[in-house]
């Protein structure tokens, strides 16, 4: 998507360990007309598909999973990563490796949340490794419901989370591709 991809290429900051920033835009302050629009795009190549709920992982992912749930008029869910006192014992658990942490950690949903009737489509901010998405469409496939697939702002061609994730037949939408970055330039997959 041009877009994104123009405002990566102004704003985004490449670091150490294949990092991509886009905090002033994407997942620390956000720009809600961007989202927005990232958002209709999702809603736009998902049309027909019935989804009935959105799910993400906290933190960076709820921004994006809010537009495009609000624009599908479906309630969004964001796996919790701590066990805190408000959640019940009732919940499905996932082990996910962080990227950008190089820690391993649990995400959890309640399992009130998650019914075998849904059609649930996966979105994060990011597709790296593919942990995230792996984790998510476990509690999905625990709960019984359906993975319509997955909604990504931005996939790092160059990582391997797109195949895995692929050819575990799911499907998954980037919006921008990166090819290939350096402290210096940003390469998109056409
Ligand atoms: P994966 O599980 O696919 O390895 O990594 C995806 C998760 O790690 C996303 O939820 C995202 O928060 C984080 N992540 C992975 N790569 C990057 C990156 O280059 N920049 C940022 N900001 N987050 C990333």
């Amino acid at each position: 998507m041009q877009l994104l991809e123009d405002r990566i290429t102004q704003d985004g900051k490449v670091y150490p360990g294949n990092v991509l920033k886009v905090d002033s835009f994407l997942n620390h302050q956000i720009d809600c007309d961007l989202m927005t629009q990232l958002g209709a795009e999702i809603v736009r190549r998902f049309d027909g598909e019935n989804i009935t709920k959105v799910l993400t992982v906290e933190a960076s992912g709820i921004a994006f999973a809010f537009a495009v749930a609000s624009l599908l008029g479906v309630p969004m869910v964001f796996a919790k990563k701590s066990q805190t006192n408000n959640l019940s014992p009732n919940v499905y658990n996932a082990k996910v490796v962080s990227y950008t942490h190089s820690t391993t950690y649990d995400v959890r949903v309640e399992k009130e949340f998650i019914l075998p009737t849904d059609k649930v489509l996966i979105v994060d901010d990011f597709l790296a490794n593919g942990a995230a998405l792996t984790g998510l469409a476990d509690i999905i496939t625990q709960a019984g419901a359906k993975v319509v697939g997955c909604a990504i702002a931005i996939e790092k061609g160059f990582q391997d989370g797109g195949k895995i994730v692929r050819g575990q037949g799911i499907r998954v939408e980037s919006l921008a591709i990166i090819e290939k970055m350096t402290n210096s330039s940003i390469t998109f997959r056409n």
